[in-house]
């Protein structure tokens, strides 16, 4: 999660990657393949230990925020999680009662 976002909710303040680490969550240009993977993955291990981690996650998947590591997840995951959630949205949307279940349970 990068320093640019300080409009963000409370959860910003908590955000470990705040201190030191930010160079790791977005990628310089033209970065070579094998070092975008090592960065993400170490940029996902500073959000494994981040107290903030699901706020962060949902606040990328709901902007939403193109570029970068937030919350665990890469740009592009966070593209699969998106579609996921909008077909199973549209699958609910075409169950008859599913909104009955969901809103009961
Ligand atoms: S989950 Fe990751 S990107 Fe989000 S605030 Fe925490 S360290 Fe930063």
């Amino acid at each position: 999660m990068p320093a640019r976002q300080e409009e963000d909710g409370p959860w910003h303040a908590e955000a470990v990657c705040r201190r030191d680490e930010a160079g790791l969550f977005f990628a310089p240009s033209k970065e070579p393949t094998a070092a975008r993977l090592s960065r993400e993955e170490a940029a996902k291990r500073v959000c494994a230990r981040c107290p903030v981690m699901v706020a962060c996650r949902e606040h990328a998947l709901l902007q939403p925020e193109p570029y970068g590591v937030w919350g665990g997840l890469t740009a592009a995951e966070r593209r699969v999680v998106l579609a996921r959630r909008r077909r199973r949205a549209a699958e609910l949307r075409q169950t008859p009662g599913a909104g009955t279940i969901a809103a009961a349970g």
